[in-house]
């Protein structure tokens, strides 16, 4: 038996989930294929950045996120071993300032996210199934998924498929879409804590302090989403049973006198680690294929965006489907040039934000120092930052330019 729909879509994490609902909501009749039983803390996004909440107003998702939960952090403080924390605290930066009408980032747990969405898929009628093993696609003018669920095998057709099953997209290498990547510049570990109940809850925080960068996102009831960049040739550093106690204690900082108060949290999940890195593809759609999410291309954990790309990936291809009535390949190239450019600067900014902040000898330590005074009498030098915040559109060219890069890096 085949089954038909508009459209299938191969991953249901947030990318998938929310194209769904997108997709089902405007009357199509949509297939959602989820690998896992149930969500669980790989370590991922839990901090959405103004930009990628305004995508999500814009598709209609931001009141469920906030009702389940959401909630929005309204000041950032950059600390450095360079600086004296009374400086550092004298002037924190308010998060409401980069989006109009956004109060700031919004935090939510990742699996519970994912789960919302994938809830809502359901209540907008969209077939959901989870625990589905996927064992074919195949691209082309009239594409199928074959996959097996409950025991039982099933071929689907559509009008298209969309491929949000993540970084070792299956969907990618079923259409011959070439992945690239740049060099891993550092490792990245996560946890999230609990009983951090001394840190203002309204306060996130990075800063870089010996042989350790951290960043605290805090999730609402003294539970902090906390990450921590260390070196590449340190990447056994936090492994073994004593790593995430050993991982907390990394955190007690002069530097931020208040990271005591996650030092002496506790684990409330697993602690992960990554090779941070950037990845993009060139054209990420087939005739009857389209990527999303990490799937197309995933950028650097450490400037925190990978939500909030994959927010504005699910809003350009739905919108674009909402008003095509053919969905050929041709319909998604203006997607594949928006993407294309939008990754290029969000790398750009990852580069810069990793070597500024995640190395640690003697140099690095000198670059800050002068960055930091640089950065007081020059604010164009850290204008970078407002593509994290306000998206890397809302700045000129000019400013992802190897020469910025020399100027921010060497001047
Ligand atoms: C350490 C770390 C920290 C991060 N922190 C942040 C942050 O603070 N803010 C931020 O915005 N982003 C962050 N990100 C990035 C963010 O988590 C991702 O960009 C985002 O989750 C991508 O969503 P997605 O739906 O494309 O993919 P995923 O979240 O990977 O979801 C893919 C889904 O597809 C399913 N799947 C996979 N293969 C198959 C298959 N063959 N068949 C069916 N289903 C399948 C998976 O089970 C999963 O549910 C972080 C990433 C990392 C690694």
């Amino acid at each position: 038996m085949t089954d038909e729909f508009d459209l299938i879509v191969v991953g249901g994490g947030i990318g998938g989930s929310a194209l769904a609902v997108a997709m089902a909501r405007s009357g199509a009749k949509v297939l959602l294929l989820e690998k896992s039983m149930a969500y669980e803390d790989h370590v991922r996004g839990e901090w959405i950045a103004p930009w990628g909440v305004a995508e999500t107003q814009r598709l209609g998702l931001y009141d469920l996120l906030c009702k389940a939960g959401g909630r929005h952090v309204k000041q950032h403080i950059t600390y450095d071993e360079t600086l004296d924390p009374s400086i550092a605290e004298a002037a924190p930066l308010p998060l409401d300032a980069f989006v109009p009408g956004i109060p700031g980032p919004l935090c939510i747990g990742h699996p519970h996210h994912c789960q919302t969405l994938f809830d809502e898929a359901k209540r907008e009628g969209v077939t959901a199934l989870r625990g589905v093993d996927v064992r074919e696609i195949v691209p082309g003018a009239a594409p199928s998924v074959t996959y097996s669920v409950d025991g039982q095998t099933h071929k689907a057709t559509a009008r298209l498929v969309i491929g949000a099953d993540g970084r070792a997209s299956a969907v990618r290498a079923a259409c011959n879409i070439t992945l690239h990547q740049n060099k891993p510049h550092h490792m990245f570990g996560g946890m999230l804590v609990e009983n951090a109940t001394g840190w203002n809850a309204d306060r996130q925080a990075i800063g870089t302090e010996g042989n350790f960068a951290f960043l605290a996102f805090p999730q609402g009831d003294g539970r902090i989403r906390v990450y921590g960049s260390y070196a590449l040739d340190d990447r056994r550093r936090f492994a073994g049973e004593d790593g995430p106690r050993a991982f907390l204690e990394a955190f007690r900082m002069h530097c931020c006198p208040d990271n005591k108060f996650i030092a002496d949290s506790s684990p409330a999940g697993p602690l992960r680690s990554y090779f941070n890195n950037d990845s993009w593809t060139d054209e990420p759609f087939v005739e009857g294929v389209v990527l999303i999410g990490d799937a197309a291309g995933w950028n650097d954990p450490i400037i925190g965006l990978g939500l909030s790309i994959t927010y504005r990936d699910v809003r350009i291809v739905s919108d674009l489907l909402k008003g095509a009535a053919e969905w050929n390949a041709a319909l998604f190239a203006p997607y594949a040039e928006e993407r294309s450019e939008r990754l290029r600067r969000l790398r750009f900014v990852a580069e810069i934000k990793a070597i500024i902040d995640a190395e640690f000898d003697d140099a690095a330590r000198e670059r800050r120092r002068r960055y930091f005074e640089r950065a007081a009498s020059d604010p164009m030098l850290a204008a970078h930052g407002m593509a994290v915040m306000a998206g890397p559109e809302s700045l000129p060219a000019e400013l992802f330019t190897p020469e910025h890069r020399a100027h921010i890096l060497e001047g």
